[in-house]
């Protein structure tokens, strides 16, 4: 059987380009013992991908020239050697831009059929779990608090907004462009959006948190983040999430040396990674899932068709062309 994947087929410099991507078919490999092959249905699209295609030192290492592009992926077991999955089970895990792939249980997750699958790699996945870990073990929110979040129309930032509500919170979003600013008071439920592109962002956050910023979740870093670390609250928290502004940046931007705010405002400051809480996503996903079922949590798609569209998707997803969680549709369920 001959599967189609997506591979890196060069390093982009800057902004990424479809041609640093290649579509090839190759032989679909036969599972060995305890392994599983698996049909992708959708597979996913993040700004982290930017990082593995880069040979920069990070926390994971680098997808090779020639290599599949690394991605979460729900799809169907097709075969299984393993005694916990059936054929027609529909599972997630690292499988990466391709029809199909082959893996061990251990590196699969379950999804009931009860849940969506798209689901298992937006609010019930990677990034609803983003969210929570980062909001509520760093961002640490008490009701009350000034919440802002940058990148909050995207796939994490929608989420993190509902939960800093839902944890009795203000919340201020900021978004670019008029779609996504009519998303984050019209959906995602944040008290003030600002438009970074379009508004005045130092006086609109100056009006919009008059007593400071108790938590910034940061997803965009750059300019924007300096702009809101200006207007911290006494004991504030900066959950670094991303960065996305400064992926495509060759060299580091320098911006201004803020860091004596956290002397003036006794803020802290935290970067985390998801995958650290691993151990916990069997205590996030059924209390995300039961505010999806109570209508509490809002969530919006953005869906491309096609496994060949995926590298557009992500050139598209970085200059923020999306609008809610950015996926690929593969195929349809058997
Ligand atoms: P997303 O927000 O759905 O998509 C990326 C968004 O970034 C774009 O839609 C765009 O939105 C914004 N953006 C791009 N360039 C920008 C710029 N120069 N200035 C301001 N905004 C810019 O992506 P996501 O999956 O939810 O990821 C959000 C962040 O979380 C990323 O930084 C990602 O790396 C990070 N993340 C971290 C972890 C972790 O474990 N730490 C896990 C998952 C994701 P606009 O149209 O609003 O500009």
């Amino acid at each position: 059987m001959i599967g189609r994947q997506i591979v890196l087929a060069a390093r982009p410099e800057g902004e990424p380009k479809e041609s640093d991507f290649a579509l090839v078919e190759t032989e679909v490999p036969t599972p060995g013992p305890g392994e599983i092959l698996v049909r992708a249905l959708y597979v996913s699209v993040d700004p982290y991908q930017r990082g593995r295609m880069s040979e920069a030192r990070s926390y994971a290492k680098s997808v090779a020239l020639g290599e599949v592009m690394t991605s979460q992926t729900v799809g169907e077991v097709v075969e299984s050697d393993d005694d916990r999955f059936d054929p027609g089970d529909v599972v997630v895990g690292q499988l990466g831009w391709q029809e199909y792939a082959v893996a061990r249980g251990s590196a699969l997750r379950r999804v009931p059929p009860s849940v969506p699958p798209t689901l298992a790699l937006g609010v019930l996945g990677a990034t609803g779990l983003t969210a929570y870990f980062g909001l509520f073990e760093v961002g640490r929110p008490v009701p009350g608090d000034t919440v802002v979040v940058s990148g909050a129309a995207g796939a994490v930032g929608q989420v993190v907004g509902q939960l800093a509500r839902l944890a009795g919170c203000r919340t201020v979003g900021i978004a670019g462009g008029p779609d996504k600013l009519a998303d984050l008071t019209g959906e995602y439920g944040y008290d003030v959006g600002i438009d970074y592109k379009a508004d005045d962002v130092n006086g609109a956050l100056k009006a919009a948190c008059p007593d400071g910023v108790d938590v910034y979740f940061d997803n965009v870093g750059g300019e924007l983040s300096d702009l809101v670390l200006r207007r911290l609250a006494l004991h504030a928290r900066v959950v670094v999430c991303g960065q996305v502004s400064q992926y495509n940046n060759q060299t580091p931007e320098l911006g201004p040396r803020l860091l004596g705010l956290l002397i003036v405002h006794r803020a802290r400051i935290e970067g985390f990674l998801v995958t650290d809480y691993a151990p916990r996503f069997g205590e996030a996903i059924p209390r995300l899932a039961a505010w999806l079922a109570a209508g509490k949590l809002r969530y919006r798609e953005d869906v491309t068709d096609g496994l060949e569209n995926a590298p557009r998707a992500f050139i598209g997803m970085l200059r923020g062309e999306n609008r809610g969680k950015a996926l690929v549709r593969v195929a349809e369920p058997g």
